[in-house]
This record gives C-alpha cells, structure tokens and sequence, in this order.
C-alpha cells in the first residue's frame, strides 16, 4: 500500500478537489490510504472566529464565509448539503461557547479547528463514491490517533501505531483520513500543529509499513530554495532523511517539524509530488544518495527575536550560565540558539515574550535582559556541509557583496547557517541561492 497525502492547497475548491480524487483514482492498484487537509486557508478562518469570538467581536460574516466555502465546494462537487450537517452545527455553536466563556481555551481552539479537517474527508470521500469509487471518511481519532494532551501541538502517542494498524488492516474501500487531529486520553480533540497533516501521513505510512508516502503538494517537490524568494528555484531530485529533517528544523515548509521522523524510524521513502504537475517525478526521500557531500537547498527561518542577557560583573560560567541554560531548557521556552561571550549571552526565541518573563523571574539580581530585535537564520543544507570548507567561506563572500551583517554563525554535519535581521533573510537567501545553485535574479 501507499499513502497519498493532499495539503490544503491541493483542494482549495472543487475542481482541484476534482483533480485529486482523479489522481488517488489513477493509483487505485497501489492500494492508497490518503490523508488530506482542510481545504486551502480554512485553519486560518477557524482560528480568526475563535479568536473574535474570545474579544468580543462579530464573527457572524467570517462563519457565513467558511460555510459559503463549503457550500461551493458542495455543489462543484454534486454533493447534498446535509452531508455536513454535523460539522456546520458545531461551526454555529462552539464560536457563541468561546463568547459566553469569554476566552479563548486551547482546547477549545482546537476542536474548532479540527472542523476544516472533518469536513474535507467527508466531501472528498462522497464525491469518490457518487463517481463509483468506494472510499470511506475516517476521523483520524476513531482510527487509533491518540495524542498526548499539548493542545495546538500535541504528538502521537507511541501506542497509537499498532491502534491504527488494527483498525485499518483490511479495509477494502480507501481510507480518506483527516490529517493534523487527534484525541487525548481523556477524549479531548487534540491537534498536532500548523501543517500536522504531513505527520499524519508519516504515523500511517509507518503503522501500515507503507511501500510508499507520498505528500502531494503545490509545487514540484522540495526545491533549492522557497520558490516563493527565488521563483528559479529548482526541483531537487533526492534529498536524505537527514537532509530533510535538517530543512524542516530550520524553517523550511516542505513538510511538518516533526513530519520525516515516523519515516525515516521505519526507513519507509518520501516522495514530495505536485498535484499540479502529477506526471513530474518530484523528489525522492530516501536513506541515501550516493553522494559523499554536496549543498543540497537553502532555508530560512524567521519570526525569531534576538536578546542579550549580561550582567557588569561578567557571568560566572558555572553556575549562572549553568542556571539560565536550565532556565532555557524548561518547558514552555524555545530557544532557537545561545551564544556565549565573557559578559553574558545571546539568545534568540521564536515565543520571545512568554520565554524572556520567565527568564527574568528566575534569573539572580544584576542581570540586564534587553530585546535586540527580530532576526533571522538563513542555512544552506546538504550531506556532510561540514566537511566541505569553502561553504562557510562562499556563504561570506556572498554576503561580503552588502552591507547584510552576520550577527552570528553556526555550522553541524548538515547546515551551515548565518543569522541576519530579519529584514535582510529573503536577499541573503538569493545571494547564497545564486552562490550553491547560479541563476536567482
Ligand atoms: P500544502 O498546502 O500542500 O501543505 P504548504 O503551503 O504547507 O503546502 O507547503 C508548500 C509550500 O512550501 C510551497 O508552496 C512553497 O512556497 C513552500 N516552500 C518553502 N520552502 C520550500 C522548499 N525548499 N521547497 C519547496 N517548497 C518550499
Ligand atoms: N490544516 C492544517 C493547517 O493549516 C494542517 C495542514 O494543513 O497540514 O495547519
Ligand atoms: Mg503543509
């Protein structure tokens, strides 16, 4: 069997939602299990009522958009409007509970999120039977998907594997799955986050012991670069498991954060696909490539803020610097990198407001915490980067060409990076994307 994964760009209206059910109807005979998305931008809107919902504010046009979203997609589709009953009642009620409440509960967040999800099934799965084709909706929860109760970005427990496995060994119609959901011990919907429905894929593939996972998306596999920085960026032929989980660490959005990992455990290959280009062979994610060393992509990673933390007296290595990284290590902080130099630290976070109260709570008297602004980390990635010198070199001389600083460096087995403001990661990108690849203007 193989999984066939649709990102929400895929089925953004009906006749993209057309063109993937011809695709999985094309690999019938490869016994697909498909996982899907919400449809395109609909996690956004859920979260934009929640939110509304929480302050105050009117929400009524935003659900009147969701549904009439639904309600297009319905009809392009041939498909009765009670199919979505349920989930439409939910969409009327669970915003006026948020109101009454007054806040916005994580959990609560979650269940109305799960929505875009639990509708996507239902219309892909009826518009697969009306055309003939036996498929059944599945919620991801009723077929084994227990998660640990972290709301927003909760992770698959290690007993939902062989859960899965039972409840879909046999199944003679295709399974359509909702990605990005789950439920906790307690029942509670549960979601794995931002663009969880790649991990989806991977928890199946790995459950069913998949010949294949395949993520279908909007472009034609993990390219250079971000397409959307350097329009040149080219299609990467085959990419390592390490590789890959490099890329998603550091920012790139091929796949979720933790998306690779339950395929590369199982070495089960990753082939990233386009729906809209479905003939093109796309990249291949496999344990190897043959090759000793070689750059293989450039990612950026934003949203993070820089601060230092110094003290006059100079930081005792080691108790205080002992005492704030355990402070970093805690739950709830996310530190991005540390530095260390003889008067304190720099540390950037991407959750820098929450991270840095804490900090200063915990920290001794004499500690100065100041915000030095948002940075970014710009990497170029590939098989053994640091057994190949002139990369740290070429990345600098490319930089050397402007007046971009590097606030700091940063090199492992698998990437190098430089962090920049910033307001300088998209050039930095293209200069280090014409320097590895050549033709980014
Ligand atoms: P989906 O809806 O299929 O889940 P996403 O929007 O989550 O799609 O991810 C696909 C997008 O990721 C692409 O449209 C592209 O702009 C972006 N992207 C960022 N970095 C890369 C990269 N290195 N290779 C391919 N796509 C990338
Ligand atoms: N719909 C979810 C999101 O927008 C999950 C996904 O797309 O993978 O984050
Ligand atoms: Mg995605």
């Amino acid at each position: 069997m193989i999984v066939m994964k649709f990102g929400g760009s895929s089925i953004a209206d009906s006749e993209r939602m057309k063109n993937v059910a011809r695709i999985i109807t094309e690999n019938l005979k490869k016994k697909p299990f498909v996982v899907i998305s919400g449809i395109g931008g609909i996690t956004d809107e859920l979260i934009a009522i929640g939110k509304a919902a929480a302050s105050g504010k009117s929400y009524a046009k935003m659900c009147g958009k969701v549904r009439k979203r639904h309600a297009d997609m319905l009809g392009g589709l041939g498909l009765d409007a009670s199919l979505l009953g349920e989930e439409m009642l939910l969409l009327e009620n669970l915003p006026k509970a948020i109101e009454r409440n007054g806040t916005l509960k994580k959990e609560k967040l979650d269940l109305l999120m799960s929505l875009g999800e639990r509708m996507s099934v239902k219309m892909l799965a009826g518009y697969m039977n009306k055309g003939g084709y036996a498929a059944i909706p599945c919620n991801s929860y009723e077929i084994g998907f227990i998660t640990d109760s972290n709301f927003g970005n909760a992770d698959v427990l290690p007993v939902a594997y062989a859960r899965i496995r039972e409840s879909c060994i046999g199944m003679k119609a295709v399974p359509v799955i909702t990605g990005f959901i789950g439920k906790d011990k307690s029942g509670n919907v549960t979601t794995l986050g931002r663009g969880g429905s790649d991990y989806t894929a991977c928890i199946v593939g790995a459950a069913m012991d998949a010949d294949e996972i395949q993520i279908w998306t909007n472009v034609d596999g993990v390219m250079t670069t971000d397409p959307r920085i350097v329009p040149s960026a080219r299609s990467i032929k085959e990419l390592t498991f390490s590789e890959e989980a490099e890329l998603e660490f550091l920012g790139a959005e091929t796949l979720h954060p933790r998306g690779i990992r339950p395929a590369m455990e199982k070495n089960i290959n990753v082939r990233i696909m386009n729906t809209l280009n479905p003939g093109y062979r796309g990249t291949l994610i496999k344990k190897d490539v043959g090759i000793s060393k070689r750059v293989a992509s450039i990612t950026s990673k934003k949203g993070m803020t820089l601060f230092e933390i110094t003290s006059e007296k100079g930081m005792r290595r080691g108790s205080d610097l002992g005492q704030l990284i355990s402070e970093m290590g805690k739950p709830g902080t996310a530190f991005d990198f540390i530095s260390v130099s003889r008067k304190g630290v720099m540390a950037a976070t991407t959750t820098a407001d929450d991270s840095l109260g804490a900090l200063v709570k915990s920290l001794r008297v004499g500690y100065v915490i100041k915000k030095r602004g948002r940075i970014a980390k710009v990497s170029v990635v590939g098989k053994n980067i640091s057994g190949m010198e002139n990369v740290p070199l070429r990345m600098m001389k490319a930089l050397g060409k402007t007046r971009i600083i590097a606030l700091e460096t940063d090199i492992s087995e698998t990437s190098c990076s430089v962090v920049v403001n910033e307001k300088d990661a998209d050039r930095a990108t293209a200069l280090f994307h014409d320097e590895f690849f050549g033709g980014s203007k």
